[in-house]
């Protein structure tokens, strides 16, 4: 996807700050933090959003997940974390290219949904 900004930085086209990166999936901090610690976690295959996973994404998935801790253990979430996959309009999603967001840090983070 040429116009897309997650492809571009799994591509190393725009910068980010690379946390992790094999040959499947990227981990990169997210460029405007909620909580001490914030990276995502993205597929470098372009999959739009949860909406579109099929059968055949289960290994990438797996990946994600996996490095997801990961990075998690390594960056100080000792304690716990959250992981959000924000999809579609209701879901709030912003960039269509999947990814896993990782918030975390010392504190006890606020209520998950507050309506
Ligand atoms: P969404 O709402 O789609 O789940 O979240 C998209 C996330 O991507 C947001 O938290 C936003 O700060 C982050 N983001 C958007 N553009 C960039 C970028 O160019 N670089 C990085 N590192 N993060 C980005
Ligand atoms: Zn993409």
């Amino acid at each position: 996807m040429s116009d897309c900004i997650f492809c571009k930085i799994a591509a190393g086209e725009i910068p980010a700050k690379k946390i992790y990166e094999d040959d499947l999936v990227v981990a990169f901090h997210d460029i405007r933090p909620v909580a001490p610690v914030h990276f995502l976690v993205i597929p470098k295959l372009h999959i739009p959003s949860m909406a579109e996973l099929q059968p055949e994404h289960a290994e990438v998935m797996g990946r994600v997940m996996t490095v997801a801790a990961q990075v998690a253990r390594e960056t100080g979430c000792a304690n716990g974390y959250r992981m959000i996959i924000n999809t579609g309009k209701v879901g709030r999603q912003e960039v269509y290219h999947l990814h896993v967001h990782v918030v975390g840090g010392p504190e006890v983070l606020p209520a998950m949904v507050k309506y």
